[in-house]
């Protein structure tokens, strides 16, 4: 790499966020932040901006107690404000690692600038597919995965995509793989937030406890490798040190292995092609090395029948399964439902719909906000 790639990081303060700026602190001849943005947190956006010296921020919200920005740095509040940070005309990248359908919108403006997207965002992928395959297709940008699951089919295929034949998306199982199926109403919400393998915000955590998250990865790689759901397999690998393979047509399978941290999927990403001395160790083969790997059981993990039945459904109702888990999580981490209630809402949700079917991002948009309110009569229903 010549110079240093100059990128914005949508979603700076979280999980995602902070692995992103271990790379960068890593490689700061390779890697050059030029925007960031958060939601709230106001002080810790101040600290990155002055670390990196950043001259763009974005802060969804206007806190009473809003920290002093350099004067230097022009700082946003508003959706365009977002919008056009996304699209700043001296990034060449723009990491997106933003939480939840919020990222649609950012994530399309990028694009439709020709940016190149490093998308760890997978719920923009799954609501908003088929208009941000073709703003990257008409604007000759690139969509990079950062979802480990989908960096390793990325990394393994190395665009020998007409050789592909299927994939396989591993998943640890979450806290709850080997606890009793009966026990499974009475889990708290602190239980569900002790990830056995990785460190991820909260909703990213209930996410793979339930495995919606890796339902979610699946349209997310529908989208990215444009396979059909049969030919995507969901294996759970306890120690998540295999993150994905490829089968190619020859019967030939390729796996990527990493210890479980989000800098090895990040980095490769941000310095596609490129590689470059990792943050953290890599695998010690000196030491055992569990490699197993079986099927998922629905009856554990109900979402991800849900999310492969809307997958294998025309319209838009892989759109409707996120927006009715997105409406679920929340209701359970404020406690308004209990564990097992957020397959019973996206269920109950999804029974409630018929044909669906939106295009543009006002209809896609419209139609999010109206199944988030079918999914929120689903919880007051649950609750009473
Ligand atoms: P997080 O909750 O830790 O951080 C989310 C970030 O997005 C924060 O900076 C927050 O301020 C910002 N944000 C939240 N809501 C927003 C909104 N409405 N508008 C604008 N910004 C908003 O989340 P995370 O765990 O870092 O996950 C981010 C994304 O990456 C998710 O889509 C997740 O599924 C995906 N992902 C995460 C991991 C992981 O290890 N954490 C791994 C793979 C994929
Ligand atoms: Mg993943």
């Amino acid at each position: 790499m010549s110079s240093a790639r100059k990128f914005v990081l949508l979603g700076a303060t979280g999980s995602i966020g902070e692995s992103t700026l271990k790379v960068l602190r890593k490689h700061p001849d390779k890697l050059s932040l030029v925007g960031v943005s958060a939601r709230t947190q106001a002080a810790k956006l101040h600290s990155i901006v002055e670390e990196f010296d950043v001259s763009n921020a974005h802060l969804g919200t206007i806190p009473s107690d809003l920290t002093e920005f350099p004067k230097t740095t022009n700082l946003g509040h508003s959706l365009e404000d977002l919008e056009a940070l996304a699209s700043l005309p001296e990034a060449d990248l723009v990491v997106v690692a933003i939480v939840g359908s919020a990222g649609l919108r950012p994530t399309l403006a990028a694009l439709k600038a020709g940016k190149d997207v490093v998308l760890a965002n997978k719920e923009s992928l799954v609501v908003g597919g088929s208009l941000i395959t073709e703003a990257a297709n008409l604007n000759g940008a690139r969509i990079i995965p950062a979802d480990s699951e989908h960096n390793a089919i990325h990394q393994c295929l190395s665009g020998k995509k007409q050789d592909l034949d299927s994939i396989v998306l591993t998943a640890s199982g979450g806290p709850f793989r080997d606890f009793p199926l009966e026990n499974l109403s009475k889990v708290t919400l602190e239980q569900t937030l002790r990830h056995p393998n990785w460190s991820m915000g909260p909703k990213v955590t209930i996410d793979s406890a339930t495995m919606a998250n890796k339902g979610l990865e699946l349209i997310e790689a529908h989208w990215l490798f444009g396979l059909p759901e049969e030919k995507m397999e969901v294996l759970i690998h306890p120690p998540s040190i295999v993150h994905g393979i490829v089968r190619f047509i020859d019967g030939c399978c390729l796996a990527q292995l990493s210890p479980p941290s989000m800098t090895f999927a990040l980095q490769n990403a941000l310095l596609f092609p490129e590689r470059h001395q990792s943050v953290e160790a890599s695998l010690d083969f000196s030491k055992s090395l569990d490699l197993s790997f079986y099927p998922p059981c629905y009856d554990r993990y109900p979402c991800l029948k849900l999310a492969r039945d809307c997958l294998s459904q025309s319209g838009s109702f892989p759109l409707a399964f996120n927006a009715a888990n997105e409406v679920a999580v929340e209701a359970f981490r404020v406690n308004r439902i209990g564990f097992v209630q957020i397959s019973n809402i996206i269920e109950d949700t999804l029974s409630q719909i018929n044909a669906i079917r939106a295009t543009s991002l006002d209809e896609l948009l419209d139609l999010d906000k109206s199944i988030r309110s079918v999914a929120e009569r689903c919880v007051e229903n649950q609750e009473g």
